[in-house]
């Protein structure tokens, strides 16, 4: 049996856990931070990919009850005429339905789900550093201690460790021209119809609201600008960029200024970054997956689902091989061709280059119904491992 270290519980790894468990191998995950129980980062969209991908690996239904429904996505412009108007998900299909949460909620969901089929999940364990030895591979935590295994998975997120262990060319990160500001309103009442995510297209920004059953709205908002250093982030006053952004969202005849005004707590600010396209994900006994291996500007809102994605296959490649090295190289064949096109595809939304007209949903929605990754997904059919 595989013996593999899984670093990060964020999205990818702890959902990788729970994937190549149901797979049969054995797992133990090793998470920096000290305890999960941090309400940090932003709202997200999980698309019916995700929430097929989390099916697989019967986790679905726990996370469902962190969010709410989301079955279409509005998209006007910054004097509140309709663009367009369109589906989320297939109707037929209640699996494919998106949901809208906090990535926080749905990172505690996965890890309860973990611990609940006795998947180990060790907290305040940084990772330093990792080495391949003759019969497998070795991590050294900063605490010193050394643990062994088969396989190291690297799901450590845009700053990975990992990434660098196995490609030392690579870049940290790229600034993908957009500062992402987002809050949540208890207060706010704009007008919505249930279910159904607002897009904005401003005239100098990109803004997106979703009421929940409860009346709470939660909001983003993406700003092009210059990168801003940490050292700003955390030392500027938050009354500072709800100012900001409200001069900038009031140009406009929208519901977006009076949201932001009536937010409860701070407006929180991030910058938004990318990995690369062609970069190295696996030795022969390491692999990076999640945003260690592919982040993508938000733009696209796949992120999530994407990890999730990825930890099935991982966990099919190896129950479907009779080899590490054959699982990785399936792995990086079968993923790459996806989840780079999404990173590429967000990245021109970003830059405002993806053709105008056309509606995207935050979902990669041209993967949809696509044969070969509903295949890749459904848990009993065999992974296509061979390269044909
Ligand atoms: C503002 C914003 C909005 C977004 N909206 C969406 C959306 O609507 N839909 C969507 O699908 N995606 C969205 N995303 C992207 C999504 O959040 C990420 O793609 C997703 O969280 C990737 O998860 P991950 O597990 O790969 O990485 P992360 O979530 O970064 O998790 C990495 C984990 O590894 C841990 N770690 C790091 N270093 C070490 C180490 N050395 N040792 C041990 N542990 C370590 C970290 O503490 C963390 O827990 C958004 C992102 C942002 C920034």
């Amino acid at each position: 049996m595989v013996d593999v270290l899984v670093i990060g519980s964020g999205i990818a790894g702890t959902a990788a856990a729970l994937a190549l468990h149901k797979a049969g191998v054995r797992v133990s995950v090793h998470e920096a931070h000290p305890d999960s129980g941090a309400d940090i980062g932003a709202f997200l969209t999980l698309a019916g990919n995700g929430m097929t991908a989390l099916a697989q690996f019967g986790a679905d239904k726990e996370v469902a009850r962190h969010g709410f429904r989301l079955t279409s996505m509005r998209l006007t412009d910054g004097s509140g005429a309709e663009i367009a108007t369109s589906p989320l998900g297939r109707a037929e299909d209640p699996l494919s339905r998106y949901r809208c949460m906090r990535r926080a909620a749905l990172c505690r969901a996965l890890r309860s789900e973990a611990r609940r089929r006795g998947i180990e999940v060790r907290h305040g364990r940084r990772l330093a550093s990792a080495v391949e030895t003759a019969g497998g591979v070795a991590a050294t935590f900063s605490d010193g201690e050394t643990v062994e295994g088969d396989l190291l998975v690297g799901a450590d997120g845009l700053g990975s460790v990992v990434r660098p262990l196995i490609d030392p060319g690579s870049v940290p990160r790229r600034y993908a021209g957009q500062n992402i500001f987002y809050g949540y309103s208890t207060r706010a009442d704009p007008p919505h119809t249930s279910e159904r995510i607002e897009m904005i297209r401003g005239s100098a920004s990109s803004f997106g609201y979703a009421v929940s059953p409860e009346g709470e709205t939660s909001w983003f908002a993406r700003l092009p600008g210059d990168e801003l250093p940490t050292a700003e982030i955390n030392g500027t006053p938050p009354e500072h960029w709800r100012r900001h952004l409200l001069d900038t969202l009031r140009a406009d005849t929208t519901p977006a200024a009076d949201i932001v005004a009536a937010t409860d707590g701070p407006a929180m600010v991030t910058n938004a970054y990318d990995l690369p396209v062609g970069g190295t994900w696996h030795t022969r006994r390491m692999l990076v997956i999640g945003d260690a291996a592919h982040a993508a500007s938000p733009a696209t809102g796949q992120g999530a689902s994407m990890a999730l994605e990825d930890a099935v296959v991982l966990a099919k490649a190896l129950r479907d091989t009779d080899s590490t090295a054959a699982a990785l190289s399936a792995y990086d064949r079968l993923r790459r061709v996806l989840v780079e096109g999404n990173t590429q595809r967000s990245a021109e939304m970003t830059r405002g280059t993806a053709h105008r007209g056309r509606v995207t949903p935050p979902n990669g929605s041209a993967l949809k119904g696509d044969q070969h990754l509903d295949r890749h997904m459904a848990w009993h059919d065999r992974l296509p491992v061979a390269d044909t």
